[in-house]
Parts: structure tokens; sequence; C-alpha cells
């Protein structure tokens, strides 16, 4: 099970990232071949020569990245699906529930039911499963807690990954999310650079709490609502025969 996660992260990484570059160096390639094509009116036939060549090579960096990178596609097209992300959440807990056991971490969850967001459910399940490995990977001894509430006067969800562990300094908490930074071993320090990313990209933020050697609070927020359980079933009298 943790092969699968392992790999199941690195994948998801590896596309996350491709789509990001592919999509990020495709924009400004598109603008300079742009002001090349316009600029080009205003020369002379020799310069004319120059600026066909850069734009022949501007149109190879685009076949490059269609080619090996197109794989992963720009995630401009955000799918909006009504999501129970209580269901979703306890998900990942069961996911990650072995790979706690394994460290002797006690997992505990306090969700609230019947929690909605609208928004993609398999970004939402990846950044959360990142915050709950990491949150276990610094945790020696202790528990990670996971929390999800609604909170009414801002019509946002709340979910908190708290764990008791090694905690990180100002100047580590600033550094989080940046690329390659990692203090661990085998770690990639790509884990929370596509959080960031999967969080944004469904609307909502993230946001760290953390004090050394105490622990530390990962806390998404995003728009959501609440339905209140449906499953009363009331009696017709009417079709009472
Ligand atoms: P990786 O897990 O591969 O190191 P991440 O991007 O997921 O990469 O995390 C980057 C770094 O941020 C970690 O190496 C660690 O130093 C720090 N970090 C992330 N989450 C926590 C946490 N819950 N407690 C302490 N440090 C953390
Ligand atoms: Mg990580």
């Amino acid at each position: 099970i943790m092969e699968q996660i392992h790999r199941a992260e690195k994948l998801n990484i590896v596309s996350e990232l491709a789509a990001s570059i592919a999509h990020e160096v495709r924009n400004p390639l598109t603008v300079v071949r742009g002001f090349i094509q316009l600029a080009k009116n205003e020369v002379d036939n020799t310069i004319q020569g120059y600026m066909n060549t850069a734009i022949r090579e501007l149109d190879r960096a685009e076949k490059i990245i269609s080619d090996y990178l197109n794989f992963a596609k720009p995630k401009l097209d955000v799918k909006k699906e009504e999501v129970n992300i209580s269901c979703s959440i306890n998900e990942m807990i069961l996911l990650m529930q072995s790979y706690a056991n394994l460290k002797g971490i006690q997992l505990n969850n306090h969700i609230d039911q019947n929690l909605f967001i609208e928004a993609d459910d398999l970004k939402f399940k990846q950044a959360l499963l990142n915050l709950i490995k990491n949150a276990i990977e610094a945790t020696e001894q202790g528990h990670v807690d996971v929390d999800a509430s609604y909170s009414e006067k801002k019509g946002h969800i709340i979910v908190n990954v708290t764990d008791t562990g090694m905690g990180m300094t100002k100047e580590q908490l600033q550094k989080l999310g940046k690329p390659y930074y990692t203090t661990k071993s085998e770690g990639t320090g790509l884990g929370l650079m596509v959080t960031f990313r999967l969080i944004e990209a469904i609307g909502g933020t993230l946001t760290f709490d953390s004090k050394l050697n105490q622990g530390t609070k990962a806390t998404i927020c995003i728009k959501g609502y609440k339905k209140e359980a449906t499953n009363i079933h009331y009696i017709d009298n009417d079709s009472i025969a």
C-alpha cells in the first residue's frame, strides 16, 4: 500500500509539474512570437530574416512542449462538480491509516458530515493526501488529527491537519511550497508546491501554523456549504388509504 501511495504521489507530481511548466512557458512564448511578428513590418530585409529564424525557433520550442509535456493538459478547465468532501476526507484518512499505523502514530478524525464544495474532487483529495503524509512524516510519536467543519458566517469549509511533530521555524515556514525545498533524505520537495497549486486551482487557500518541536497545523479554507441530513421520511397522510 505504501508503494501505491508513493507512486500515486510521484505520478501526480510529475503530471502536475509538467502541466504547470507547459502552461507557464507557453504563454510568454506566444507573446514573444506575436511581438516579433508585429515588429517584422518595421524593419529591413536582413533583420526580417533574423526575425523569421527567431520565430522558427519559437515554433520549435512550442512543438517540444506539445510533444513532451502535452499529456498533462493545462489546468484551466477546472472541473466543477458538487462533492461531498466529508466522504473524500474520510477516504483519504482510510488510505493513510496503514502508513500511520506503520509509524505507530494515531490518525484521528473529527469530520462533520455532509460538507460540500463545488470543485474538482481529485485535486482536493491529492492536496489533502500530501498534507496528511507530511504530518505523519513529521511526527515521531503522538498523533495526527484531521478535522473538518463548516463556518456559517463565512460560508467556508475549514479542514485542519494537525500534528504533534517536529514543527518548523519561521524561516522554514516561509520556504514551504518552494520547489525542491525538503529536509528529508528521501524527500522530493515538490509535494507542497503541488499542494498549493491544487488548492489554488479549486479556489481555496492553504495556510500553516507551526511551533518548533511542538507541531504544525495546516489549514485548508474553501467556499462550501453543509447540507442537512435528508434521510428523514415523512408519512404523507393523504396517501394512506
Ligand atoms: P517532502 O515531503 O518531499 O520533503 P514537501 O513539499 O511535502 O516535500 O515538504 C517540504 C518540507 O516542508 C518538508 O521536507 C518539511 O521540512 C517541511 N514540512 C512539511 N510539512 C511539515 C509538517 N507537517 N511538519 C514539519 N515540517 C513540515
Ligand atoms: Mg511531502
